[in-house]
Protein backbone atom coordinates (compact mmCIF):
# COMPACT_ATOMS: atom_id res chain seq x y z
CA UNK A 1 0.00 0.00 0.00
CA UNK A 2 2.38 2.43 0.83
CA UNK A 3 6.16 2.52 -0.92
CA UNK A 4 8.09 -0.55 0.26
CA UNK A 5 10.90 1.20 1.05
CA UNK A 6 9.04 3.54 3.24
CA UNK A 7 7.43 0.31 4.61
CA UNK A 8 10.61 -1.02 5.55
CA UNK A 9 11.50 2.57 7.64
CA UNK A 10 8.44 2.16 9.22
CA UNK A 11 8.75 -1.64 10.32
CA UNK A 12 11.96 -0.34 12.03
CA UNK A 13 10.28 2.01 13.84
CA UNK A 14 9.74 1.48 17.91
CA UNK A 15 6.25 3.52 17.37
CA UNK A 16 3.65 1.92 16.43
CA UNK A 17 2.15 3.46 12.71
CA UNK A 18 -1.04 2.71 10.83
CA UNK A 19 -3.50 4.03 8.27
CA UNK A 20 -6.99 3.39 8.08
CA UNK A 21 -9.48 4.09 5.87
CA UNK A 22 -13.02 5.95 6.13
CA UNK A 23 -14.52 2.99 6.77
CA UNK A 24 -11.62 2.44 9.76
CA UNK A 25 -10.64 -0.73 8.42
CA UNK A 26 -6.49 -1.31 8.80
CA UNK A 27 -5.12 -0.53 5.31
CA UNK A 28 -1.33 -0.57 6.54
CA UNK A 29 0.04 -1.57 10.01
CA UNK A 30 3.77 -1.49 10.95
CA UNK A 31 5.59 -4.11 12.57
CA UNK A 32 5.23 -2.18 16.31
CA UNK A 33 1.95 -2.12 15.98
CA UNK A 34 0.86 -5.47 14.45
CA UNK A 35 2.96 -6.57 18.08
CA UNK A 36 1.48 -3.93 19.78
CA UNK A 37 -1.83 -5.10 19.64
CA UNK A 38 -0.75 -9.20 19.13
CA UNK A 39 -2.38 -9.47 15.69
CA UNK A 40 -0.46 -9.81 12.80
CA UNK A 41 -3.14 -9.84 10.16
CA UNK A 42 -4.88 -6.99 10.92
CA UNK A 43 -5.36 -5.55 7.33
CA UNK A 44 -9.19 -4.90 6.34
CA UNK A 45 -10.25 -5.77 9.70
CA UNK A 46 -11.16 -2.79 11.77
CA UNK A 47 -11.08 -2.21 15.57
CA UNK A 48 -13.98 -4.46 16.14
CA UNK A 49 -11.67 -7.48 15.70
CA UNK A 50 -9.30 -6.55 18.47
CA UNK A 51 -11.27 -4.23 21.37
CA UNK A 52 -14.56 -3.70 22.89
CA UNK A 53 -17.33 -2.12 21.42
CA UNK A 54 -17.15 0.60 24.25
CA UNK A 55 -13.83 1.46 23.25
CA UNK A 56 -14.73 1.18 19.42
CA UNK A 57 -17.31 3.58 19.68
CA UNK A 58 -14.90 6.36 21.67
CA UNK A 59 -12.02 5.24 18.79
CA UNK A 60 -14.36 5.65 15.80
CA UNK A 61 -16.21 9.03 17.55
CA UNK A 62 -12.58 10.74 17.20
CA UNK A 63 -11.64 8.78 14.06
CA UNK A 64 -14.77 10.45 12.19
CA UNK A 65 -13.23 14.09 13.31
CA UNK A 66 -9.96 13.53 11.62
CA UNK A 67 -11.02 11.71 8.46
CA UNK A 68 -13.29 15.25 8.46
CA UNK A 69 -9.90 17.15 8.58
CA UNK A 70 -9.21 17.85 12.08
CA UNK A 71 -5.99 16.50 13.47
CA UNK A 72 -6.06 14.59 17.10
CA UNK A 73 -3.88 13.57 19.88
CA UNK A 74 -5.66 11.90 22.63
CA UNK A 75 -5.19 9.11 25.25
CA UNK A 76 -6.66 5.97 24.45
CA UNK A 77 -7.26 2.71 26.01
CA UNK A 78 -6.08 -0.18 24.07
CA UNK A 79 -5.67 -3.24 26.71
CA UNK A 80 -7.27 -3.27 30.45
CA UNK A 81 -4.13 -1.59 31.89
CA UNK A 82 -3.24 -0.32 28.73
CA UNK A 83 -3.13 3.28 27.52
CA UNK A 84 -1.78 4.78 24.23
CA UNK A 85 -1.09 8.30 23.38
CA UNK A 86 -2.20 8.21 19.67
CA UNK A 87 -1.51 11.46 17.07
CA UNK A 88 -3.87 11.22 14.14
CA UNK A 89 -3.84 13.11 11.04
CA UNK A 90 -5.81 13.13 7.98
CA UNK A 91 -4.40 10.87 5.00
CA UNK A 92 -4.94 11.19 1.48
CA UNK A 93 -5.45 8.27 -0.41
CA UNK A 94 -5.16 7.91 -4.27
CA UNK A 95 -8.83 7.83 -5.05
CA UNK A 96 -9.17 10.82 -3.36
CA UNK A 97 -10.48 9.31 -0.26
CA UNK A 98 -9.52 10.10 3.01
CA UNK A 99 -8.49 7.92 5.68
CA UNK A 100 -5.77 8.97 8.89
CA UNK A 101 -2.61 8.04 9.51
CA UNK A 102 -1.91 7.12 13.35
CA UNK A 103 1.19 7.04 15.59
CA UNK A 104 1.14 6.17 18.82
CA UNK A 105 3.78 8.03 20.43
CA UNK A 106 3.76 6.55 23.69
CA UNK A 107 1.96 3.96 25.76
CA UNK A 108 2.05 2.63 29.42
CA UNK A 109 0.48 -0.45 30.96
CA UNK A 110 -0.16 1.16 35.02
CA UNK A 111 -1.44 -0.54 37.95
CA UNK A 112 -0.30 -3.77 39.60
CA UNK A 113 -3.17 -6.19 40.15
CA UNK A 114 -5.59 -4.93 43.51
CA UNK A 115 -5.03 -1.42 42.49
CA UNK A 116 -8.40 0.42 42.05
CA UNK A 117 -8.92 1.60 38.12
CA UNK A 118 -8.13 4.93 37.89
CA UNK A 119 -6.49 6.89 35.42
CA UNK A 120 -2.17 6.34 34.36
CA UNK A 121 -0.35 8.37 36.18
CA UNK A 122 1.43 9.56 33.27
CA UNK A 123 -1.44 11.15 31.28
CA UNK A 124 -4.16 11.40 33.18
CA UNK A 125 -6.19 13.85 31.27
CA UNK A 126 -5.97 16.51 33.42
CA UNK A 127 -5.07 20.41 32.70
CA UNK A 128 -1.48 20.71 33.95
CA UNK A 129 -0.59 17.83 31.72
CA UNK A 130 -0.94 19.48 28.46
CA UNK A 131 2.66 20.63 28.49
CA UNK A 132 4.08 17.33 29.68
CA UNK A 133 2.32 15.96 26.48
CA UNK A 134 3.47 18.55 24.64
CA UNK A 135 7.14 17.89 25.93
CA UNK A 136 6.17 14.14 24.95
CA UNK A 137 5.27 15.10 21.97
CA UNK A 138 8.90 16.99 21.48
CA UNK A 139 10.95 13.51 22.71
CA UNK A 140 8.92 11.80 20.37
CA UNK A 141 9.90 13.15 17.51
CA UNK A 142 13.11 13.11 18.69
CA UNK A 143 13.37 9.67 19.05
CA UNK A 144 11.29 9.37 15.40
CA UNK A 145 14.69 11.15 14.10
CA UNK A 146 16.92 8.91 16.53
CA UNK A 147 14.56 5.63 14.46
CA UNK A 148 15.23 6.81 11.54
CA UNK A 149 19.20 6.52 12.58
CA UNK A 150 18.84 3.05 13.62
CA UNK A 151 17.02 2.12 10.80
CA UNK A 152 19.91 3.27 8.99
CA UNK A 153 22.47 1.50 10.59
CA UNK A 154 24.04 -1.82 10.78
CA UNK A 155 23.68 -3.01 14.00
CA UNK A 156 26.96 -5.47 14.13
CA UNK A 157 29.22 -2.83 12.88
CA UNK A 158 27.85 0.27 13.27
CA UNK A 159 28.27 1.19 10.21
CA UNK A 160 25.53 2.20 7.44
CA UNK A 161 23.60 -0.40 6.24
CA UNK A 162 22.04 -1.14 3.20
CA UNK A 163 19.06 2.00 3.81
CA UNK A 164 21.49 4.38 5.28
CA UNK A 165 24.17 3.87 2.11
CA UNK A 166 21.22 4.52 -0.14
CA UNK A 167 20.30 7.87 1.31
CA UNK A 168 24.10 8.70 1.41
CA UNK A 169 24.42 8.26 -1.85
CA UNK A 170 21.46 10.42 -2.70
CA UNK A 171 22.72 12.56 -0.61
CA UNK A 172 26.29 12.87 -2.60
CA UNK A 173 24.34 12.75 -5.77
CA UNK A 174 22.33 16.00 -5.00
CA UNK A 175 26.10 17.53 -3.30
CA UNK A 176 27.42 16.38 -6.53
CA UNK A 177 24.83 18.06 -8.84
CA UNK A 178 25.30 21.15 -6.96
CA UNK A 179 28.53 21.44 -7.01
CA UNK A 180 29.42 19.56 -10.76
CA UNK A 181 31.96 17.27 -8.79
CA UNK A 182 32.21 13.61 -9.53
CA UNK A 183 32.90 11.10 -6.61
CA UNK A 184 33.52 7.52 -6.39
CA UNK A 185 31.40 4.50 -5.42
CA UNK A 186 33.11 1.04 -4.56
CA UNK A 187 31.94 -2.15 -3.37
CA UNK A 188 34.28 -4.52 -1.64
CA UNK A 189 33.75 -8.34 -0.99
CA UNK A 190 35.74 -9.78 1.55
CA UNK A 191 36.58 -13.44 0.13
CA UNK A 192 36.35 -17.20 2.30
CA UNK A 193 34.33 -15.04 5.28
CA UNK A 194 32.23 -18.19 5.68
CA UNK A 195 35.91 -20.26 6.29
CA UNK A 196 36.67 -17.45 8.66
CA UNK A 197 33.80 -17.78 10.86
CA UNK A 198 33.88 -21.91 10.83
CA UNK A 199 37.43 -21.41 11.74
CA UNK A 200 37.73 -18.99 14.17
CA UNK A 201 34.29 -18.64 15.66
CA UNK A 202 31.10 -16.35 15.24
CA UNK A 203 32.94 -13.61 17.51
CA UNK A 204 35.72 -13.27 15.50
CA UNK A 205 34.31 -13.06 12.26
CA UNK A 206 31.98 -10.08 13.84
CA UNK A 207 35.21 -8.78 15.15
CA UNK A 208 36.76 -9.30 11.49
CA UNK A 209 33.76 -7.41 10.21
CA UNK A 210 34.05 -4.19 12.38
CA UNK A 211 38.24 -4.03 11.82
CA UNK A 212 37.01 -4.50 7.51
CA UNK A 213 34.77 -1.67 8.64
CA UNK A 214 37.01 0.52 10.47
CA UNK A 215 40.01 -0.13 8.01
CA UNK A 216 37.72 1.05 5.03
CA UNK A 217 36.59 4.04 6.84
CA UNK A 218 40.28 5.31 7.44
CA UNK A 219 40.92 5.30 3.60
CA UNK A 220 41.77 8.90 2.68
CA UNK A 221 38.88 10.23 0.66
CA UNK A 222 36.34 8.08 2.12
CA UNK A 223 32.75 9.72 3.30
CA UNK A 224 30.77 6.90 3.94
CA UNK A 225 30.81 3.64 4.66
CA UNK A 226 28.13 1.02 4.67
CA UNK A 227 27.73 -2.68 5.47
CA UNK A 228 25.33 -4.07 2.95
CA UNK A 229 25.39 -8.05 2.64
CA UNK A 230 27.23 -10.16 4.74
CA UNK A 231 30.95 -9.45 3.87
CA UNK A 232 29.58 -7.09 1.41
CA UNK A 233 31.04 -3.73 2.21
CA UNK A 234 30.19 -0.20 0.44
CA UNK A 235 32.22 2.76 0.11
CA UNK A 236 31.69 6.15 -1.38
CA UNK A 237 34.69 9.00 -1.99
CA UNK A 238 34.87 11.94 -2.61
CA UNK A 239 36.18 13.48 -6.04
CA UNK A 240 37.52 10.64 -7.77
CA UNK A 241 37.22 11.21 -11.80
CA UNK A 242 40.17 10.36 -13.48
CA UNK A 243 41.12 6.49 -13.89
CA UNK A 244 44.71 7.74 -12.69
CA UNK A 245 46.83 7.68 -9.54
CA UNK A 246 44.21 8.18 -7.12
CA UNK A 247 42.43 4.96 -8.16
CA UNK A 248 45.54 3.33 -8.35
CA UNK A 249 46.09 4.68 -4.99
CA UNK A 250 42.82 3.48 -3.39
CA UNK A 251 43.55 0.05 -4.77
CA UNK A 252 46.76 -0.31 -3.50
CA UNK A 253 45.42 0.58 0.28
CA UNK A 254 42.73 -1.47 0.01
CA UNK A 255 45.59 -4.31 -0.33
CA UNK A 256 47.82 -2.93 2.06
CA UNK A 257 45.30 -1.58 4.35
CA UNK A 258 42.03 -3.28 4.49
CA UNK A 259 43.16 -6.95 3.70
CA UNK A 260 46.30 -6.62 5.43
CA UNK A 261 46.14 -9.62 8.54
CA UNK A 262 44.39 -8.94 11.73
CA UNK A 263 44.16 -10.77 14.75
CA UNK A 264 41.85 -12.57 17.10
CA UNK A 265 43.18 -13.68 20.59
CA UNK A 266 46.63 -15.14 19.64
CA UNK A 267 45.68 -15.39 15.96
CA UNK A 268 46.26 -14.23 12.99
CA UNK A 269 43.51 -14.22 10.64
CA UNK A 270 44.26 -13.39 7.04
CA UNK A 271 42.48 -11.24 5.08
CA UNK A 272 41.54 -10.97 1.30
CA UNK A 273 39.08 -9.61 -1.01
CA UNK A 274 37.64 -7.98 -3.82
CA UNK A 275 36.38 -4.51 -5.10
CA UNK A 276 34.50 -3.01 -8.00
CA UNK A 277 34.58 0.29 -8.55
CA UNK A 278 32.66 3.12 -10.52
CA UNK A 279 32.59 6.62 -11.10
CA UNK A 280 30.09 9.41 -10.50
CA UNK A 281 28.71 10.66 -13.35
CA UNK A 282 31.24 8.96 -15.69
CA UNK A 283 29.88 5.55 -15.21
CA UNK A 284 26.42 6.09 -13.53
CA UNK A 285 23.83 8.77 -12.50
CA UNK A 286 21.62 7.34 -9.76
CA UNK A 287 21.84 5.32 -6.88
CA UNK A 288 20.92 2.18 -8.24
CA UNK A 289 23.16 2.46 -11.65
CA UNK A 290 25.91 3.31 -8.90
CA UNK A 291 24.92 0.06 -7.03
CA UNK A 292 24.37 -2.31 -10.13
CA UNK A 293 27.46 -0.80 -11.81
CA UNK A 294 29.47 -1.40 -9.20
CA UNK A 295 28.18 -4.97 -8.66
CA UNK A 296 29.21 -5.75 -12.32
CA UNK A 297 32.57 -4.41 -11.49
CA UNK A 298 33.10 -6.74 -8.30
CA UNK A 299 31.72 -9.52 -10.52
CA UNK A 300 34.64 -8.84 -12.93
CA UNK A 301 36.97 -8.63 -10.69
CA UNK A 302 36.18 -12.05 -8.63
CA UNK A 303 36.25 -13.22 -12.19
CA UNK A 304 39.55 -12.36 -12.74
CA UNK A 305 40.43 -14.49 -9.92
CA UNK A 306 40.08 -13.25 -6.41
CA UNK A 307 41.77 -10.77 -4.45
CA UNK A 308 41.68 -8.34 -6.96
CA UNK A 309 39.89 -4.61 -7.86
CA UNK A 310 38.24 -3.42 -11.16
CA UNK A 311 36.96 -0.39 -12.24
CA UNK A 312 33.74 -0.61 -14.20
CA UNK A 313 33.46 -0.33 -18.01
CA UNK A 314 31.80 -0.93 -20.98
CA UNK A 315 33.13 -4.82 -21.60
CA UNK A 316 31.94 -5.19 -18.23
CA UNK A 317 28.80 -5.31 -18.87
CA UNK A 318 29.02 -7.24 -22.16
CA UNK A 319 31.12 -10.09 -20.08
CA UNK A 320 27.75 -9.97 -17.71
CA UNK A 321 25.43 -10.05 -20.05
CA UNK A 322 27.55 -12.90 -21.98
CA UNK A 323 27.43 -14.71 -18.22
CA UNK A 324 23.60 -14.60 -18.18
CA UNK A 325 23.18 -15.75 -21.14
CA UNK A 326 25.51 -18.41 -20.98
CA UNK A 327 23.32 -19.20 -17.12
CA UNK A 328 20.06 -19.33 -19.31
CA UNK A 329 21.22 -22.12 -21.60
CA UNK A 330 23.95 -23.81 -20.07
CA UNK A 331 20.91 -26.37 -18.36
CA UNK A 332 19.35 -27.10 -21.96
CA UNK A 333 22.96 -27.77 -23.24
CA UNK A 334 23.58 -30.17 -20.65
CA UNK A 335 20.08 -31.70 -21.05
CA UNK A 336 20.21 -31.89 -25.19
CA UNK A 337 24.11 -33.54 -24.26
CA UNK A 338 25.30 -30.91 -26.52
CA UNK A 339 28.56 -30.76 -24.21
CA UNK A 340 31.02 -32.98 -25.25
CA UNK A 341 34.52 -33.88 -24.60
CA UNK A 342 38.13 -32.81 -26.76
CA UNK A 343 41.52 -34.80 -25.89
CA UNK A 344 45.04 -33.25 -25.31
CA UNK A 345 47.57 -35.87 -25.49
CA UNK A 346 50.20 -36.28 -22.37
CA UNK A 347 53.52 -37.40 -23.33
CA UNK A 348 56.60 -39.14 -21.98
CA UNK A 349 59.52 -36.66 -21.87
CA UNK A 350 61.94 -39.57 -22.51
CA UNK A 351 61.04 -40.44 -26.19
CA UNK A 352 57.84 -38.11 -26.64
CA UNK A 353 55.38 -40.92 -26.75
CA UNK A 354 51.91 -41.05 -25.89
CA UNK A 355 51.15 -42.26 -22.29
CA UNK A 356 47.20 -40.97 -22.09
CA UNK A 357 45.06 -37.75 -23.09
CA UNK A 358 43.53 -34.81 -20.97
CA UNK A 359 39.48 -34.73 -21.34
CA UNK A 360 38.47 -31.23 -21.39
CA UNK A 361 34.85 -30.01 -22.06
CA UNK A 362 33.90 -28.19 -25.31
CA UNK A 363 30.21 -26.20 -25.94
CA UNK A 364 29.56 -24.43 -29.01
CA UNK A 365 26.11 -22.48 -29.10
CA UNK A 366 24.27 -21.50 -31.95
CA UNK A 367 23.88 -17.39 -30.72
CA UNK A 368 26.95 -17.68 -28.46
CA UNK A 369 29.21 -19.40 -30.61
CA UNK A 370 32.19 -21.29 -28.82
CA UNK A 371 32.24 -20.51 -24.88
CA UNK A 372 35.10 -21.11 -22.98
CA UNK A 373 35.04 -24.11 -20.95
CA UNK A 374 36.12 -21.91 -17.85
CA UNK A 375 33.42 -19.68 -18.19
CA UNK A 376 30.84 -22.59 -18.65
CA UNK A 377 32.38 -24.65 -16.19
CA UNK A 378 31.97 -21.90 -13.35
CA UNK A 379 28.48 -20.97 -14.17
CA UNK A 380 27.63 -24.84 -13.89
CA UNK A 381 29.63 -24.37 -11.01
CA UNK A 382 27.45 -21.67 -10.00
CA UNK A 383 24.30 -22.97 -10.56
CA UNK A 384 24.50 -26.45 -9.07
CA UNK A 385 24.98 -28.36 -12.28
CA UNK A 386 28.89 -28.90 -12.53
CA UNK A 387 28.44 -32.35 -11.34
CA UNK A 388 26.36 -33.66 -14.24
CA UNK A 389 28.12 -32.05 -16.96
CA UNK A 390 31.06 -34.00 -15.58
CA UNK A 391 29.16 -36.92 -15.52
CA UNK A 392 27.80 -35.98 -19.07
CA UNK A 393 32.15 -35.60 -20.48
CA UNK A 394 32.61 -38.55 -18.61
CA UNK A 395 30.09 -40.90 -20.17
CA UNK A 396 31.13 -39.34 -23.75
CA UNK A 397 34.25 -39.62 -23.34
CA UNK A 398 34.49 -42.94 -22.09
CA UNK A 399 32.51 -44.15 -25.57
CA UNK A 400 34.76 -42.64 -27.73
CA UNK A 401 38.25 -43.46 -26.13
CA UNK A 402 36.96 -46.60 -24.91
CA UNK A 403 38.97 -47.85 -27.98
CA UNK A 404 42.77 -46.71 -27.83
CA UNK A 405 42.92 -47.75 -23.98
CA UNK A 406 42.06 -51.23 -25.20
CA UNK A 407 44.10 -51.19 -28.10
CA UNK A 408 47.14 -49.84 -25.68
CA UNK A 409 47.19 -46.71 -27.96
CA UNK A 410 47.20 -45.09 -24.18
CA UNK A 411 47.56 -46.02 -20.56
CA UNK A 412 45.51 -43.56 -19.29
CA UNK A 413 42.38 -40.60 -19.42
CA UNK A 414 42.39 -37.90 -16.82
CA UNK A 415 39.45 -36.36 -16.11
CA UNK A 416 38.77 -32.80 -14.61
CA UNK A 417 36.81 -32.71 -11.23
CA UNK A 418 35.10 -30.13 -10.00
CA UNK A 419 36.00 -28.90 -6.53
CA UNK A 420 32.43 -28.84 -5.13
CA UNK A 421 32.14 -32.57 -6.01
CA UNK A 422 35.11 -33.61 -4.48
CA UNK A 423 34.01 -32.56 -1.07
CA UNK A 424 30.20 -33.83 -1.77
CA UNK A 425 29.83 -37.22 0.29
CA UNK A 426 29.49 -39.96 -1.55
CA UNK A 427 30.79 -38.44 -4.68
CA UNK A 428 33.32 -41.39 -4.91
CA UNK A 429 30.81 -44.06 -4.62
CA UNK A 430 28.82 -42.11 -7.55
CA UNK A 431 31.72 -42.03 -9.81
CA UNK A 432 32.94 -45.54 -9.46
CA UNK A 433 29.55 -46.38 -10.17
CA UNK A 434 30.34 -44.72 -13.51
CA UNK A 435 33.09 -46.05 -14.15
CA UNK A 436 31.82 -49.64 -13.48
CA UNK A 437 29.09 -48.70 -15.98
CA UNK A 438 31.58 -47.21 -18.43
CA UNK A 439 33.73 -50.61 -18.63
CA UNK A 440 37.40 -48.64 -18.51
CA UNK A 441 38.92 -50.13 -15.69
CA UNK A 442 39.58 -47.52 -12.37
CA UNK A 443 43.02 -48.44 -12.85
CA UNK A 444 43.10 -46.26 -16.28
CA UNK A 445 41.24 -43.57 -15.09
CA UNK A 446 43.31 -40.30 -13.44
CA UNK A 447 40.95 -37.50 -11.70
CA UNK A 448 42.13 -34.11 -11.74
CA UNK A 449 41.59 -32.11 -8.45
CA UNK A 450 42.19 -28.47 -7.39
CA UNK A 451 44.05 -27.94 -4.02
CA UNK A 452 40.95 -25.60 -3.61
CA UNK A 453 39.05 -28.92 -3.07
CA UNK A 454 41.09 -29.97 -0.33
CA UNK A 455 40.91 -26.22 1.46
CA UNK A 456 37.30 -26.47 1.99
CA UNK A 457 36.59 -29.47 3.43
CA UNK A 458 39.41 -31.94 3.84
CA UNK A 459 37.78 -34.12 5.74
CA UNK A 460 35.20 -35.58 3.32
CA UNK A 461 37.62 -34.60 0.37
CA UNK A 462 40.11 -37.38 1.25
CA UNK A 463 37.65 -39.60 2.34
CA UNK A 464 36.46 -39.53 -1.16
CA UNK A 465 39.99 -39.77 -2.71
CA UNK A 466 41.22 -42.68 -0.61
CA UNK A 467 38.01 -44.48 -2.22
CA UNK A 468 38.60 -44.09 -5.45
CA UNK A 469 42.42 -44.99 -5.05
CA UNK A 470 41.96 -47.92 -2.98
CA UNK A 471 39.99 -48.90 -6.37
CA UNK A 472 43.07 -48.08 -8.43
CA UNK A 473 41.94 -44.74 -9.73
CA UNK A 474 45.13 -41.96 -9.84
CA UNK A 475 45.07 -38.63 -7.99
CA UNK A 476 46.42 -35.76 -9.60
CA UNK A 477 47.00 -32.44 -8.42
CA UNK A 478 46.39 -30.03 -11.15
CA UNK A 479 47.31 -26.63 -11.31
CA UNK A 480 49.90 -26.87 -8.96
CA UNK A 481 52.26 -23.71 -8.49
CA UNK A 482 49.44 -21.29 -8.48
CA UNK A 483 47.00 -20.54 -5.45
CA UNK A 484 47.69 -21.75 -2.01
CA UNK A 485 50.84 -24.24 -3.53
CA UNK A 486 50.19 -25.97 0.58
CA UNK A 487 53.02 -28.37 1.18
CA UNK A 488 50.60 -29.69 4.13
CA UNK A 489 48.14 -30.88 1.23
CA UNK A 490 50.47 -32.57 -0.37
CA UNK A 491 51.99 -34.80 2.45
CA UNK A 492 48.14 -35.28 3.90
CA UNK A 493 46.38 -36.27 0.45
CA UNK A 494 46.08 -39.20 -1.39
CA UNK A 495 48.27 -38.15 -4.46
CA UNK A 496 49.91 -40.15 -7.38
CA UNK A 497 50.32 -36.93 -9.55
CA UNK A 498 51.42 -33.28 -9.55
CA UNK A 499 50.44 -31.07 -12.83
CA UNK A 500 52.92 -28.39 -12.82
CA UNK A 501 50.87 -24.98 -13.78
CA UNK A 502 51.34 -23.34 -17.36
CA UNK A 503 52.40 -19.93 -15.54
CA UNK A 504 55.11 -21.93 -14.00
CA UNK A 505 56.35 -23.30 -17.65
CA UNK A 506 55.83 -20.10 -19.67
CA UNK A 507 58.43 -18.67 -16.98
CA UNK A 508 60.84 -21.58 -17.71
CA UNK A 509 63.00 -19.89 -20.10
CA UNK A 510 63.52 -16.34 -19.05
CA UNK A 511 63.03 -16.41 -15.28
CA UNK A 512 65.56 -17.83 -13.33
CA UNK A 513 63.89 -18.55 -10.16
CA UNK A 514 61.16 -20.09 -11.99
CA UNK A 515 63.30 -22.62 -13.25
CA UNK A 516 64.88 -23.19 -9.85
CA UNK A 517 61.35 -23.60 -8.33
CA UNK A 518 60.75 -26.00 -11.28
CA UNK A 519 63.22 -28.03 -10.30
CA UNK A 520 63.02 -27.88 -6.46
CA UNK A 521 59.52 -28.92 -7.23
CA UNK A 522 60.10 -32.20 -9.67
CA UNK A 523 62.39 -33.52 -6.53
CA UNK A 524 59.97 -32.62 -4.03
CA UNK A 525 57.48 -34.82 -6.35
CA UNK A 526 60.44 -37.35 -6.71
CA UNK A 527 60.68 -37.20 -2.40
CA UNK A 528 56.67 -37.95 -2.11
CA UNK A 529 56.59 -40.55 -5.25
CA UNK A 530 54.40 -38.59 -7.25
CA UNK A 531 54.63 -38.51 -10.81
CA UNK A 532 54.90 -35.08 -12.10
CA UNK A 533 53.52 -33.75 -15.33
CA UNK A 534 54.52 -30.15 -16.92
CA UNK A 535 51.26 -28.24 -18.63
CA UNK A 536 50.79 -25.87 -20.92
CA UNK A 537 54.49 -26.63 -23.20
CA UNK A 538 54.28 -24.31 -25.97
CA UNK A 539 57.90 -24.63 -27.24
CA UNK A 540 60.73 -26.69 -28.01
CA UNK A 541 62.88 -24.87 -25.89
CA UNK A 542 60.35 -25.04 -23.08
CA UNK A 543 60.20 -29.22 -23.54
CA UNK A 544 64.07 -29.02 -22.98
CA UNK A 545 63.54 -27.21 -19.92
CA UNK A 546 61.03 -29.44 -18.83
CA UNK A 547 63.27 -32.24 -19.90
CA UNK A 548 66.07 -30.92 -18.00
CA UNK A 549 64.35 -30.44 -14.74
CA UNK A 550 63.52 -34.02 -15.17
CA UNK A 551 59.82 -33.77 -14.95
CA UNK A 552 58.86 -37.48 -16.57
CA UNK A 553 55.47 -36.18 -18.52
CA UNK A 554 54.29 -32.99 -20.23
CA UNK A 555 51.36 -31.44 -21.72
CA UNK A 556 50.64 -28.42 -24.36
CA UNK A 557 50.37 -27.05 -27.58
CA UNK A 558 53.68 -27.61 -28.89
CA UNK A 559 52.87 -31.90 -29.08
CA UNK A 560 48.70 -30.68 -29.71
CA UNK A 561 46.49 -29.24 -29.32
CA UNK A 562 43.08 -30.85 -27.55
CA UNK A 563 41.76 -32.44 -30.64
CA UNK A 564 38.54 -34.17 -31.31
CA UNK A 565 37.44 -37.89 -31.14
CA UNK A 566 37.67 -38.42 -34.67
CA UNK A 567 41.01 -36.52 -35.25
CA UNK A 568 42.54 -38.00 -32.09
CA UNK A 569 41.56 -41.87 -32.98
CA UNK A 570 42.37 -40.50 -36.33
CA UNK A 571 45.75 -39.72 -35.23
CA UNK A 572 47.02 -42.64 -33.19
CA UNK A 573 46.25 -44.65 -35.95
CA UNK A 574 48.24 -43.03 -38.49
CA UNK A 575 50.68 -40.83 -36.14
CA UNK A 576 49.47 -37.13 -37.52
CA UNK A 577 47.11 -35.28 -35.97
CA UNK A 578 45.08 -33.95 -38.73
CA UNK A 579 43.99 -30.29 -38.16
CA UNK A 580 46.76 -28.92 -35.74
CA UNK A 581 47.02 -25.33 -36.57
CA UNK A 582 51.06 -24.92 -37.04
CA UNK A 583 53.56 -27.32 -36.74
CA UNK A 584 52.02 -28.05 -33.35
CA UNK A 585 52.74 -32.10 -33.56
CA UNK A 586 56.00 -31.57 -34.59
CA UNK A 587 57.33 -33.10 -30.14
CA UNK A 588 55.19 -35.86 -30.64
CA UNK A 589 55.11 -39.91 -31.09
CA UNK A 590 53.26 -42.61 -31.27
CA UNK A 591 53.51 -44.74 -27.90
CA UNK A 592 55.79 -47.14 -28.07
CA UNK A 593 54.22 -50.59 -28.24
P1 LIG B 1 42.96 -27.24 -16.92
O1 LIG B 1 42.44 -28.45 -16.26
O2 LIG B 1 44.18 -26.63 -16.35
O3 LIG B 1 43.15 -27.62 -18.44
C1 LIG B 1 44.24 -27.21 -19.20
C2 LIG B 1 43.88 -26.02 -20.01
O4 LIG B 1 45.06 -25.52 -20.64
C3 LIG B 1 42.93 -26.35 -21.14
O5 LIG B 1 42.14 -25.22 -21.33
C4 LIG B 1 43.86 -26.55 -22.31
O6 LIG B 1 43.24 -26.35 -23.55
C5 LIG B 1 44.88 -25.48 -22.05
N1 LIG B 1 46.17 -25.77 -22.65
C6 LIG B 1 46.69 -26.96 -22.99
N2 LIG B 1 47.93 -26.81 -23.51
C7 LIG B 1 48.19 -25.48 -23.50
C8 LIG B 1 49.32 -24.69 -23.90
O7 LIG B 1 50.32 -25.16 -24.40
N3 LIG B 1 49.23 -23.36 -23.72
C9 LIG B 1 48.13 -22.78 -23.18
N4 LIG B 1 48.12 -21.46 -23.03
N5 LIG B 1 47.04 -23.50 -22.78
C10 LIG B 1 47.09 -24.83 -22.93
P2 LIG B 1 40.60 -25.33 -21.52
O8 LIG B 1 40.24 -26.52 -22.33
O9 LIG B 1 40.16 -23.99 -21.98
O10 LIG B 1 40.05 -25.59 -20.08
C11 LIG B 1 40.16 -24.63 -19.09
C12 LIG B 1 39.83 -25.17 -17.74
O11 LIG B 1 38.45 -25.50 -17.68
C13 LIG B 1 40.56 -26.44 -17.40
O12 LIG B 1 41.83 -26.10 -16.93
C14 LIG B 1 39.67 -27.01 -16.33
O13 LIG B 1 39.94 -26.40 -15.09
C15 LIG B 1 38.30 -26.58 -16.79
N6 LIG B 1 37.66 -27.70 -17.49
C16 LIG B 1 37.75 -28.06 -18.78
N7 LIG B 1 36.99 -29.14 -19.03
C17 LIG B 1 36.41 -29.48 -17.87
C18 LIG B 1 35.48 -30.52 -17.47
O14 LIG B 1 35.06 -31.38 -18.24
N8 LIG B 1 35.09 -30.51 -16.16
C19 LIG B 1 35.55 -29.59 -15.28
N9 LIG B 1 35.12 -29.66 -14.01
N10 LIG B 1 36.42 -28.64 -15.60
C20 LIG B 1 36.84 -28.57 -16.88
CA1 LIG C 1 43.22 -30.30 -15.75
CA1 LIG D 1 45.76 -27.55 -15.26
Amino acid sequence: MLNPKLEEVLDAMPHAVFVKDNAHRWVYANRAFRKLIGCEDVLGKDDRHIFSQDQVDVFWRENDLVFAGQESLNEEQIGQDRFALTKKVPFAFEDGSTGLLGIIMDYISTRPAGRPQTAPPAFGGLQPEMTALQKRLEDALAEKAWALEIARTDSATGLRNRHGLEADLEDQIRLAEATGRSFGFALVDLDHFKRINDRFGHSAGDEVLKTVGKRLGALPGVVSVGRIGGDEFAIITEELDEIGEPLKELFERLRQVVFRPTRSGDKTIRLSGSAGICLYPKDAKTTSELLSRADLALFSAKRNGRASSKVFDESTLGAYRRRLQIEVKLPDAIQDELIFPVFQPIVSSRDRSVVGVEVLARWSDKDLGPINPEDFVSVATDIGLVGKLDRLVFKKATQIAKPWLDKGEINFLSFNASPMDVVTPGYATDFLREIDASGVPPSSICLEILESSLVEDVSSARRNLHRLREKGVQIALDDYGTGYSNLRALLDMPLDKLKIDKSLVSGIEDDEKVLDLVISLVQLGRALDLTMVAEGVETASQSAFIEGAGCPEMQGYYFSRPLSGADMTEWLKSGVPENVPGDGASGITKMAG
